[in-house]
């Protein structure tokens, strides 16, 4: 498909709808921990814990948390690199986890993923014009001089000179990488992206100049995004909604203005405490209210029991370690979720008053 025609397809009614474009339902992955002369199972590792959510068209929703809480898995397990344990994923009208891989390869042109390490993610053998042309040549969507010319429009709309086009990977900069990452990963015109960590390996000049440029490509071709990052500062500027992730499990989803402002899980408020402050007297001000994290992340292989945060929380009271909370609306807004006992009193209280 050419770009001109994939820039008339969004302008069809199919995609001007608020139909999810990938909506995730009780999603598990667990990891089996082996060990003993007879490699015997002794427990699991649940990276992802029941997770749920959905992504409209043309909507950018950011998943944040502390490294290791589950988010890499998760979206190792959208793609399908990692085969969930249990859970369903419908993906633009498909049952995604029950395709073939053969169904899956070809439909895996609408999914794509950036990763975190540009420096990793391409071949060194590869010139930046065989590296990106490749996906195309696989799907048999070009050849020759018209695939010559799709990989010198893709490097155009990632802003890199067709000199580049004869390069090796390592005769470019981080920032230069990570900008053939995403042309490869435009090039079979996906409906849904993936950046795991996409800008968390650059400089941060160059972080702005690659979330401008995935920005830009967004309002341009309407793509989606599950943008997945540990800096709220990034999220805060690229998403439209946010979902804060521990130990598996989200704890809170909601507009991103919202999560920001209003911030109603603990976790939540931990995370935005330790957002750093660029001006001092702001900084030294707000500091008395602030309560970054204190602790390390508990063992995903034997979560704390009742909600995962207790061990943590400033505000852990009696029934916390006891029963799990549900990811509820708050305050009677069904955008925006938590799971925290405190948000459930908070509603029932509001309601019998
Ligand atoms: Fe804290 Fe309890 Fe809410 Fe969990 S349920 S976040 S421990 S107050």
């Amino acid at each position: 498909m050419t770009l001109n025609e994939s820039l008339e397809l969004l302008e069809s009614p199919i995609l001007s709808t608020q139909a999810p474009l990938i909506e995730v339902q009780n999603l598990k992955k667990y990891f089996p921990v082996k060990d003993g002369f007879f490699n015997t199972k002794i427990g699991d590792v649940k990276a992802v814990d029941g997770v749920s959510f959905t992504v409209n068209h043309g909507e950018t929703l950011g998943i944040v948390g502390e490294s290791g809480c589950g988010k890499s898995t998760l979206a190792r397990c959208l793609i399908r690199l990692d085969e969930p344990n249990e859970g369903q994923v419908r993906f633009d009208g498909d049952d995604w986890l029950a395709l073939s891989s053969n169904a899956l390869r070809e439909k895996r042109a609408d999914m794509q993923m950036i990763f975190q390490n540009p420096y990793a993610s391409l071949n060194p053998r590869l010139k930046v014009g065989q590296a990106i042309g490749e996906p195309l040549e696989i799907f048999k969507r070009a050849s020759g001089q018209a695939l010559r010319n799709e990989v010198l429009m893709l490097l155009d709309m990632v802003g890199l000179s067709a000199s580049v086009i004869d390069r090796y990977p390592s005769e470019l900069s981080g920032g230069q990488r990570q900008r053939v990452c995403i042309a490869r990963a435009l090039a079979l015109r996906p409906k849904l992206i993936i950046a795991d960590e996409a800008v968390s390996a650059l400089d941060v000049s160059v972080q702005a100049q690659v979330l401008n440029l995935m920005d830009d490509l967004k309002k341009e071709l309407g793509l989606t995004y599950v943008f997945i990052a540990h800096n709220l500062s990034v999220v805060q500027h690229f998403c439209d909604r946010v979902a804060v992730m521990y130990l598996g499990k989200f704890m809170e989803v909601g507009a991103t203005d919202t999560i920001f402002e209003r911030p109603q899980h603990p976790y939540t408020q931990a995370l935005l405490d330790a957002m750093p402050i660029a001006d001092p007297q702001l900084a030294k001000q707000q500091r008395a209210g602030r309560h970054p994290l204190v602790g390390e992340l508990p063992s995903p292989m034997n979560p704390p029991s009742g909600c995962r945060f207790h061990t943590r929380c400033p505000e852990c009271f009696a029934p916390c370690a006891l029963e799990e909370p549900a990811l509820l609306a708050v305050a009677g807004n069904d955008a925006h979720v938590s799971a925290c006992h405190l948000s459930r009193i908070e509603r029932e209280e509001g309601i019998m008053s």
